[in-house]
Protein backbone atom coordinates (compact mmCIF):
# COMPACT_ATOMS: atom_id res chain seq x y z
CA UNK A 1 0.00 0.00 0.00
CA UNK A 2 1.16 3.35 -0.74
CA UNK A 3 2.45 5.39 1.94
CA UNK A 4 0.40 8.86 1.89
CA UNK A 5 2.40 12.01 1.51
CA UNK A 6 1.70 13.79 5.34
CA UNK A 7 1.43 17.97 4.04
CA UNK A 8 3.74 20.78 4.73
CA UNK A 9 2.87 22.77 8.44
CA UNK A 10 3.65 25.95 6.22
CA UNK A 11 3.32 27.53 3.28
CA UNK A 12 5.99 29.05 1.22
CA UNK A 13 6.92 32.77 1.61
CA UNK A 14 10.25 33.20 -0.48
CA UNK A 15 11.81 30.63 -3.59
CA UNK A 16 15.39 29.81 -4.31
CA UNK A 17 15.27 29.32 -8.32
CA UNK A 18 17.38 26.09 -9.44
CA UNK A 19 19.21 25.40 -12.74
CA UNK A 20 18.75 22.45 -14.72
CA UNK A 21 21.65 20.76 -17.01
CA UNK A 22 21.52 18.21 -19.30
CA UNK A 23 22.86 14.83 -18.85
CA UNK A 24 26.11 15.73 -21.14
CA UNK A 25 26.74 17.99 -19.32
CA UNK A 26 26.46 16.63 -15.48
CA UNK A 27 28.49 13.85 -17.30
CA UNK A 28 31.31 16.28 -17.60
CA UNK A 29 30.79 18.09 -14.44
CA UNK A 30 31.07 15.11 -12.09
CA UNK A 31 34.48 14.04 -14.09
CA UNK A 32 35.90 17.52 -13.45
CA UNK A 33 35.04 17.43 -9.97
CA UNK A 34 37.01 13.98 -9.88
CA UNK A 35 34.07 12.09 -8.85
CA UNK A 36 34.22 13.33 -5.74
CA UNK A 37 30.28 14.80 -5.36
CA UNK A 38 31.98 17.21 -2.57
CA UNK A 39 33.98 18.79 -5.30
CA UNK A 40 30.57 19.92 -7.68
CA UNK A 41 30.04 23.39 -7.19
CA UNK A 42 26.44 23.69 -5.57
CA UNK A 43 25.08 25.64 -8.69
CA UNK A 44 25.35 22.34 -10.79
CA UNK A 45 23.30 20.47 -9.00
CA UNK A 46 19.29 20.24 -9.12
CA UNK A 47 18.50 18.37 -5.90
CA UNK A 48 20.85 18.74 -3.00
CA UNK A 49 21.15 16.17 -0.34
CA UNK A 50 24.66 15.97 0.25
CA UNK A 51 23.48 16.76 3.93
CA UNK A 52 20.63 18.12 5.97
CA UNK A 53 23.32 19.47 8.10
CA UNK A 54 23.12 23.64 7.57
CA UNK A 55 20.48 23.87 4.48
CA UNK A 56 17.53 23.77 6.67
CA UNK A 57 15.28 26.76 5.51
CA UNK A 58 14.35 29.37 8.36
CA UNK A 59 11.03 30.56 8.96
CA UNK A 60 10.06 34.09 8.48
CA UNK A 61 9.66 34.10 12.46
CA UNK A 62 13.69 33.10 12.47
CA UNK A 63 14.49 35.74 9.64
CA UNK A 64 12.63 38.69 11.67
CA UNK A 65 15.11 37.14 14.75
CA UNK A 66 18.27 37.71 12.50
CA UNK A 67 16.97 40.88 11.96
CA UNK A 68 16.49 41.65 15.92
CA UNK A 69 19.97 39.77 16.54
CA UNK A 70 22.19 41.80 19.04
CA UNK A 71 25.59 41.89 17.72
CA UNK A 72 27.21 42.75 21.66
CA UNK A 73 30.64 41.15 21.77
CA UNK A 74 29.63 40.25 25.40
CA UNK A 75 26.36 39.75 26.83
CA UNK A 76 24.36 39.88 24.19
CA UNK A 77 20.57 39.66 24.60
CA UNK A 78 20.69 37.17 21.67
CA UNK A 79 23.14 35.40 23.48
CA UNK A 80 20.69 35.13 26.73
CA UNK A 81 18.09 34.24 24.82
CA UNK A 82 19.63 31.31 23.58
CA UNK A 83 20.60 30.49 26.83
CA UNK A 84 17.29 30.51 28.25
CA UNK A 85 16.00 28.30 25.51
CA UNK A 86 18.83 25.43 25.86
CA UNK A 87 18.55 25.53 29.83
CA UNK A 88 14.66 25.52 29.34
CA UNK A 89 14.16 22.57 26.72
CA UNK A 90 17.72 20.16 28.09
CA UNK A 91 17.62 21.10 31.56
CA UNK A 92 21.38 21.49 31.76
CA UNK A 93 22.82 24.61 33.99
CA UNK A 94 25.27 25.56 31.36
CA UNK A 95 25.34 26.34 27.74
CA UNK A 96 27.80 27.40 25.58
CA UNK A 97 27.11 28.25 22.04
CA UNK A 98 30.18 27.13 19.54
CA UNK A 99 29.96 27.98 15.40
CA UNK A 100 28.96 23.47 14.79
CA UNK A 101 29.32 20.70 16.13
CA UNK A 102 32.83 19.83 15.85
CA UNK A 103 33.63 23.12 17.68
CA UNK A 104 31.91 21.76 20.28
CA UNK A 105 33.81 18.25 20.15
CA UNK A 106 37.30 20.56 19.41
CA UNK A 107 36.74 22.43 22.75
CA UNK A 108 34.87 19.38 24.73
CA UNK A 109 37.01 16.59 24.00
CA UNK A 110 40.56 17.25 25.28
CA UNK A 111 38.97 18.05 28.74
CA UNK A 112 38.39 13.78 28.67
CA UNK A 113 40.61 12.50 26.32
CA UNK A 114 44.34 12.32 25.77
CA UNK A 115 46.81 9.50 24.34
CA UNK A 116 46.09 5.77 25.64
CA UNK A 117 42.51 7.35 25.76
CA UNK A 118 39.42 5.44 24.75
CA UNK A 119 35.98 6.67 23.78
CA UNK A 120 33.25 4.12 23.27
CA UNK A 121 30.09 5.36 21.17
CA UNK A 122 27.02 3.41 19.60
CA UNK A 123 28.24 4.58 17.01
CA UNK A 124 30.59 7.95 16.03
CA UNK A 125 29.77 10.58 13.30
CA UNK A 126 32.62 10.92 11.37
CA UNK A 127 34.14 14.39 12.49
CA UNK A 128 33.40 13.08 16.30
CA UNK A 129 35.94 9.92 15.80
CA UNK A 130 38.64 12.55 14.14
CA UNK A 131 38.05 14.65 17.18
CA UNK A 132 38.69 12.15 19.63
CA UNK A 133 41.96 10.73 17.20
CA UNK A 134 43.00 14.78 17.46
CA UNK A 135 42.43 14.27 21.23
CA UNK A 136 45.22 11.51 20.78
CA UNK A 137 42.74 8.64 22.03
CA UNK A 138 40.98 6.21 19.80
CA UNK A 139 37.09 5.45 19.15
CA UNK A 140 35.81 2.48 19.23
CA UNK A 141 32.08 1.57 18.19
CA UNK A 142 29.66 -0.20 20.15
CA UNK A 143 26.15 -0.72 17.82
CA UNK A 144 23.39 -3.15 18.55
CA UNK A 145 24.23 -6.13 15.85
CA UNK A 146 20.92 -5.82 14.52
CA UNK A 147 22.14 -1.70 12.79
CA UNK A 148 24.54 -3.82 10.67
CA UNK A 149 21.65 -5.57 8.84
CA UNK A 150 19.87 -2.91 6.82
CA UNK A 151 17.02 -5.55 5.63
CA UNK A 152 16.19 -6.33 9.88
CA UNK A 153 13.38 -4.11 10.85
CA UNK A 154 13.84 -2.96 14.18
CA UNK A 155 12.25 0.09 16.50
CA UNK A 156 15.52 1.03 17.98
CA UNK A 157 18.30 0.35 15.72
CA UNK A 158 20.90 3.20 17.04
CA UNK A 159 21.15 1.25 20.26
CA UNK A 160 24.28 0.30 22.12
CA UNK A 161 25.12 -2.96 23.03
CA UNK A 162 25.39 -2.85 26.45
CA UNK A 163 26.97 -6.43 27.07
CA UNK A 164 29.32 -5.35 24.88
CA UNK A 165 29.79 -2.09 26.37
CA UNK A 166 30.33 -3.17 30.05
CA UNK A 167 32.69 -6.02 28.44
CA UNK A 168 34.97 -3.16 26.74
CA UNK A 169 34.85 -1.23 29.98
CA UNK A 170 36.37 -4.27 31.46
CA UNK A 171 38.93 -5.32 29.01
CA UNK A 172 39.90 -1.81 28.40
CA UNK A 173 39.90 -0.86 31.92
CA UNK A 174 37.81 1.39 33.21
CA UNK A 175 40.40 4.26 33.98
CA UNK A 176 41.29 3.92 29.72
CA UNK A 177 38.12 4.72 29.10
CA UNK A 178 37.73 8.79 29.26
CA UNK A 179 34.24 9.12 27.56
CA UNK A 180 31.36 7.27 26.11
CA UNK A 181 29.17 8.88 23.70
CA UNK A 182 25.48 8.56 22.89
CA UNK A 183 24.70 9.46 19.49
CA UNK A 184 21.08 10.70 19.39
CA UNK A 185 19.95 9.81 16.17
CA UNK A 186 22.81 7.66 15.25
CA UNK A 187 23.64 9.22 11.94
CA UNK A 188 25.86 6.59 10.69
CA UNK A 189 23.60 3.52 11.09
CA UNK A 190 21.10 5.47 9.22
CA UNK A 191 19.33 8.08 11.53
CA UNK A 192 18.44 5.30 13.69
CA UNK A 193 17.06 5.92 17.18
CA UNK A 194 18.09 4.92 20.58
CA UNK A 195 15.37 4.26 22.66
CA UNK A 196 14.65 5.68 26.46
CA UNK A 197 15.70 2.17 28.19
CA UNK A 198 19.10 2.16 26.39
CA UNK A 199 19.82 5.98 27.41
CA UNK A 200 19.37 4.34 30.78
CA UNK A 201 21.21 1.84 30.50
CA UNK A 202 24.06 3.31 29.23
CA UNK A 203 24.13 5.83 31.66
CA UNK A 204 23.47 3.42 34.95
CA UNK A 205 26.92 1.73 33.36
CA UNK A 206 28.79 5.10 32.89
CA UNK A 207 28.06 5.76 36.64
CA UNK A 208 28.85 2.07 37.79
CA UNK A 209 31.96 2.82 36.42
CA UNK A 210 32.60 6.57 36.55
CA UNK A 211 32.79 7.39 32.96
CA UNK A 212 31.07 10.76 31.75
CA UNK A 213 28.68 10.18 29.25
CA UNK A 214 28.26 13.05 26.59
CA UNK A 215 25.18 12.71 24.47
CA UNK A 216 26.20 13.84 20.37
CA UNK A 217 22.80 15.25 19.99
CA UNK A 218 22.43 16.20 15.99
CA UNK A 219 19.01 15.01 15.50
CA UNK A 220 17.68 15.05 18.99
CA UNK A 221 14.34 16.04 18.36
CA UNK A 222 14.00 13.03 15.37
CA UNK A 223 15.29 10.86 18.34
CA UNK A 224 12.44 12.06 20.70
CA UNK A 225 9.57 11.73 17.94
CA UNK A 226 10.46 8.09 17.04
CA UNK A 227 10.39 7.65 20.72
CA UNK A 228 7.14 9.18 20.72
CA UNK A 229 5.40 6.82 18.46
CA UNK A 230 7.60 3.97 19.15
CA UNK A 231 8.26 3.58 22.68
CA UNK A 232 5.72 3.01 25.29
CA UNK A 233 7.54 5.04 27.72
CA UNK A 234 6.95 7.79 26.01
CA UNK A 235 3.91 7.39 24.24
CA UNK A 236 1.86 10.38 26.18
CA UNK A 237 4.81 12.70 26.90
CA UNK A 238 5.52 15.59 24.62
CA UNK A 239 8.35 15.95 22.27
CA UNK A 240 9.71 18.67 25.32
CA UNK A 241 9.35 16.15 28.00
CA UNK A 242 10.85 13.29 26.25
CA UNK A 243 13.86 15.52 24.57
CA UNK A 244 14.06 17.07 28.66
CA UNK A 245 14.08 13.27 30.16
CA UNK A 246 16.79 12.01 27.39
CA UNK A 247 19.17 14.38 28.36
CA UNK A 248 18.64 13.94 31.65
CA UNK A 249 20.74 10.63 31.61
CA UNK A 250 23.99 12.70 30.30
CA UNK A 251 26.27 14.71 32.10
CA UNK A 252 27.00 16.60 28.83
CA UNK A 253 26.26 16.87 25.18
CA UNK A 254 27.81 18.36 22.03
CA UNK A 255 25.31 19.45 19.53
CA UNK A 256 25.65 20.50 15.67
CA UNK A 257 22.70 22.77 15.81
CA UNK A 258 22.53 22.73 12.05
CA UNK A 259 20.40 19.73 11.80
CA UNK A 260 17.39 19.95 13.84
CA UNK A 261 17.30 23.61 15.50
CA UNK A 262 17.00 24.36 12.05
CA UNK A 263 19.31 27.11 11.32
CA UNK A 264 22.65 27.22 8.65
CA UNK A 265 25.49 27.60 11.17
CA UNK A 266 26.24 27.20 14.86
CA UNK A 267 26.33 24.68 17.53
CA UNK A 268 26.03 24.47 21.10
CA UNK A 269 27.51 22.58 24.44
CA UNK A 270 25.95 21.63 27.21
CA UNK A 271 26.97 20.67 30.77
CA UNK A 272 24.10 19.57 33.44
CA UNK A 273 26.23 20.49 36.62
CA UNK A 274 26.56 24.25 37.24
CA UNK A 275 29.43 23.72 40.12
CA UNK A 276 31.72 21.29 37.33
CA UNK A 277 35.08 22.51 37.33
CA UNK A 278 34.53 21.69 33.46
CA UNK A 279 33.08 24.83 32.59
CA UNK A 280 36.00 26.71 33.00
CA UNK A 281 38.10 24.64 30.75
CA UNK A 282 35.09 25.06 28.44
CA UNK A 283 35.27 28.79 29.06
CA UNK A 284 38.96 28.65 28.30
CA UNK A 285 39.24 26.50 25.29
CA UNK A 286 36.05 28.03 23.58
CA UNK A 287 37.95 31.72 24.15
CA UNK A 288 40.91 30.59 22.10
CA UNK A 289 39.25 28.63 19.71
CA UNK A 290 35.97 30.13 19.09
CA UNK A 291 35.92 33.83 20.47
CA UNK A 292 34.29 34.75 23.32
CA UNK A 293 32.02 32.98 25.51
CA UNK A 294 28.66 35.01 25.10
CA UNK A 295 29.11 34.40 21.42
CA UNK A 296 30.85 31.16 20.37
CA UNK A 297 32.01 31.63 16.86
CA UNK A 298 28.18 32.86 16.04
CA UNK A 299 27.27 36.98 15.01
CA UNK A 300 24.30 37.55 17.50
CA UNK A 301 21.86 36.92 14.54
CA UNK A 302 23.27 33.59 14.52
CA UNK A 303 22.17 33.48 18.24
CA UNK A 304 19.38 34.58 17.81
CA UNK A 305 17.86 32.12 14.84
CA UNK A 306 19.38 29.26 16.99
CA UNK A 307 17.06 30.30 19.81
CA UNK A 308 13.78 30.72 17.93
CA UNK A 309 15.00 27.69 15.95
CA UNK A 310 15.33 25.10 19.00
CA UNK A 311 11.27 25.81 19.82
CA UNK A 312 10.27 25.37 16.03
CA UNK A 313 12.52 22.22 15.72
CA UNK A 314 10.89 20.39 18.54
CA UNK A 315 6.93 21.22 17.23
CA UNK A 316 5.68 18.00 16.64
CA UNK A 317 3.51 19.19 13.44
CA UNK A 318 6.92 19.57 12.07
CA UNK A 319 8.14 16.45 13.13
CA UNK A 320 5.63 14.14 11.96
CA UNK A 321 5.53 15.97 8.35
CA UNK A 322 9.65 15.51 8.36
CA UNK A 323 9.54 11.93 9.40
CA UNK A 324 6.57 11.41 6.86
CA UNK A 325 8.94 12.39 4.30
CA UNK A 326 11.46 10.19 4.26
CA UNK A 327 8.55 7.14 5.00
CA UNK A 328 6.87 8.25 1.94
CA UNK A 329 10.38 8.12 0.09
CA UNK A 330 11.28 4.82 1.84
CA UNK A 331 7.64 3.56 0.79
CA UNK A 332 8.55 4.07 -2.95
CA UNK A 333 11.78 2.40 -2.44
CA UNK A 334 9.62 -0.95 -0.93
CA UNK A 335 7.10 -1.00 -3.96
CA UNK A 336 10.62 -1.15 -6.38
CA UNK A 337 11.93 -3.66 -4.10
CA UNK A 338 14.76 -1.06 -3.44
CA UNK A 339 16.71 -2.16 -0.22
CA UNK A 340 17.59 0.64 2.54
CA UNK A 341 18.26 1.11 6.03
CA UNK A 342 15.12 -0.04 7.46
CA UNK A 343 13.27 1.02 8.86
CA UNK A 344 13.51 4.44 7.35
CA UNK A 345 16.10 7.01 9.97
CA UNK A 346 15.08 10.21 10.73
CA UNK A 347 16.84 12.62 8.39
CA UNK A 348 17.41 10.41 4.97
CA UNK A 349 17.17 7.75 3.29
CA UNK A 350 19.88 5.44 3.40
CA UNK A 351 20.05 3.10 0.39
CA UNK A 352 22.00 -0.22 0.55
CA UNK A 353 24.59 0.45 -2.50
CA UNK A 354 25.75 -3.15 -1.85
CA UNK A 355 22.51 -4.77 -2.57
CA UNK A 356 22.56 -2.73 -5.36
CA UNK A 357 25.74 -3.49 -6.98
CA UNK A 358 26.56 -6.71 -5.22
CA UNK A 359 29.80 -7.73 -7.79
CA UNK A 360 31.37 -3.98 -6.67
CA UNK A 361 34.03 -5.09 -3.74
CA UNK A 362 33.85 -2.70 -0.63
CA UNK A 363 37.19 -1.42 -1.82
CA UNK A 364 35.73 -0.36 -5.04
CA UNK A 365 33.43 2.04 -3.52
CA UNK A 366 29.70 0.79 -4.39
CA UNK A 367 28.15 3.53 -2.10
CA UNK A 368 30.21 6.20 -3.79
CA UNK A 369 29.09 4.08 -7.49
CA UNK A 370 25.81 4.66 -6.51
CA UNK A 371 26.22 8.56 -5.48
CA UNK A 372 27.90 9.20 -8.83
CA UNK A 373 24.99 7.69 -10.85
CA UNK A 374 22.43 9.61 -9.23
CA UNK A 375 24.02 12.78 -10.19
CA UNK A 376 24.21 11.62 -13.75
CA UNK A 377 20.80 10.42 -13.70
CA UNK A 378 18.84 13.14 -12.46
CA UNK A 379 21.57 15.85 -10.58
CA UNK A 380 20.57 14.73 -7.16
CA UNK A 381 23.59 15.15 -5.27
CA UNK A 382 23.67 12.22 -2.58
CA UNK A 383 26.69 11.25 -0.63
CA UNK A 384 28.83 7.25 0.29
CA UNK A 385 28.57 6.52 4.06
CA UNK A 386 30.70 3.37 3.52
CA UNK A 387 34.26 2.18 3.02
CA UNK A 388 35.03 5.35 1.14
CA UNK A 389 33.86 7.68 3.82
CA UNK A 390 35.46 4.82 6.68
CA UNK A 391 38.65 5.58 5.07
CA UNK A 392 41.61 3.93 6.44
CA UNK A 393 42.90 2.19 9.54
CA UNK A 394 45.27 5.52 11.32
CA UNK A 395 47.50 2.59 13.17
CA UNK A 396 48.24 0.89 9.48
CA UNK A 397 47.01 3.24 7.21
CA UNK A 398 44.92 0.24 5.51
CA UNK A 399 41.36 0.54 4.21
CA UNK A 400 38.67 -0.21 6.52
CA UNK A 401 35.93 -2.05 5.41
CA UNK A 402 32.67 -0.63 6.58
CA UNK A 403 30.13 -2.90 8.26
CA UNK A 404 27.40 -1.08 5.42
CA UNK A 405 27.91 0.36 1.88
CA UNK A 406 25.31 3.12 2.31
CA UNK A 407 24.13 5.94 -0.79
CA UNK A 408 22.77 8.61 1.59
CA UNK A 409 19.68 10.54 0.46
CA UNK A 410 19.84 13.48 3.42
CA UNK A 411 16.65 15.26 3.11
CA UNK A 412 17.35 19.26 4.42
CA UNK A 413 14.24 20.46 6.44
CA UNK A 414 11.57 22.56 4.56
CA UNK A 415 13.11 22.41 1.30
CA UNK A 416 12.22 19.89 -0.89
CA UNK A 417 8.59 18.97 -1.96
CA UNK A 418 6.33 15.89 -2.34
CA UNK A 419 7.57 15.99 -6.56
CA UNK A 420 11.47 16.60 -5.49
CA UNK A 421 10.59 13.22 -3.77
CA UNK A 422 9.23 11.40 -6.57
CA UNK A 423 11.98 12.23 -8.58
CA UNK A 424 14.19 10.91 -6.42
CA UNK A 425 12.48 7.58 -6.24
CA UNK A 426 12.08 7.51 -10.37
CA UNK A 427 15.98 7.80 -10.43
CA UNK A 428 16.82 4.94 -8.26
CA UNK A 429 14.65 3.21 -10.00
CA UNK A 430 15.93 3.65 -13.61
CA UNK A 431 19.67 3.38 -12.01
CA UNK A 432 18.30 -0.14 -10.94
CA UNK A 433 17.70 -1.15 -14.10
CA UNK A 434 20.80 -0.91 -15.22
CA UNK A 435 23.00 -2.13 -12.03
CA UNK A 436 24.68 -5.01 -13.72
CA UNK A 437 26.05 -3.19 -16.44
CA UNK A 438 28.11 -1.04 -14.25
CA UNK A 439 30.92 -3.62 -13.29
CA UNK A 440 33.44 -1.94 -11.17
CA UNK A 441 33.51 0.77 -9.01
CA UNK A 442 36.24 4.03 -8.08
CA UNK A 443 39.82 3.77 -7.20
CA UNK A 444 41.61 6.73 -4.89
CA UNK A 445 44.18 8.90 -6.53
CA UNK A 446 44.85 10.76 -4.43
CA UNK A 447 43.59 11.36 -0.64
CA UNK A 448 44.29 13.59 2.30
CA UNK A 449 45.75 12.03 5.71
CA UNK A 450 42.10 12.62 8.11
CA UNK A 451 38.81 12.83 6.84
CA UNK A 452 39.29 12.46 3.82
CA UNK A 453 35.98 11.84 1.87
CA UNK A 454 35.63 15.40 1.71
CA UNK A 455 38.13 15.96 -0.71
CA UNK A 456 39.76 12.56 -2.25
CA UNK A 457 40.02 12.39 -5.83
CA UNK A 458 39.18 9.15 -7.76
CA UNK A 459 38.68 7.60 -11.18
CA UNK A 460 36.48 5.15 -12.64
CA UNK A 461 38.19 1.80 -13.25
CA UNK A 462 38.13 0.09 -16.65
CA UNK A 463 36.70 -2.99 -17.41
C1 LIG B 1 26.74 16.86 11.94
C2 LIG B 1 27.14 16.04 13.07
C3 LIG B 1 28.29 16.36 13.83
C4 LIG B 1 29.22 17.49 13.48
O1 LIG B 1 28.59 18.71 13.41
P1 LIG B 1 29.01 19.86 12.38
O2 LIG B 1 28.03 20.94 12.68
O3 LIG B 1 28.91 19.31 11.01
O4 LIG B 1 30.40 20.26 12.72
C5 LIG B 1 28.57 15.55 14.91
N1 LIG B 1 27.81 14.49 15.22
C6 LIG B 1 26.72 14.16 14.51
C7 LIG B 1 25.92 12.97 14.90
C8 LIG B 1 26.36 14.91 13.41
O5 LIG B 1 25.30 14.55 12.69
Amino acid sequence: MAVKYIPEPFRIKMVERIKMLTQEERIEKIKEAKYNLFNLRGEDVYIDLLTDSGTNAMSDGQWAGVMRGDEAYAGSSSYFKLIDAGKDIFGYDYIQPVHQGRAGEKVLFPIFLSKGKFAISNMFFDTTRAHVELAGARAIDCVVEEAKNPSVRAPFKGNMDVVKLEKLINELGAENVGLVVMTITNNSAGGQPVSMANMREVSEICKKYHIPLNIDAARYAENAFFLKQRDEECKNMTIKEIVSKIFSYGDTFTMSAKKDTIVNIGGLIGVKDGNSPMILKIKANCISYEGFFTYGGLSGRDLEALAIGLYEGIDENFLRYRIGQMEYLAGKLDEAGIAYQSPVGGHGVFVDAAAFFPHIPYYEFPGQVLAVELYKEAGIRTCDIGSFMLGNDPDTGEQLHSQFEFTRFAIPRRVYTQAHIDIMADALIAIKQRASEIKRGYRITWEPPILRHFQASLEPIEY
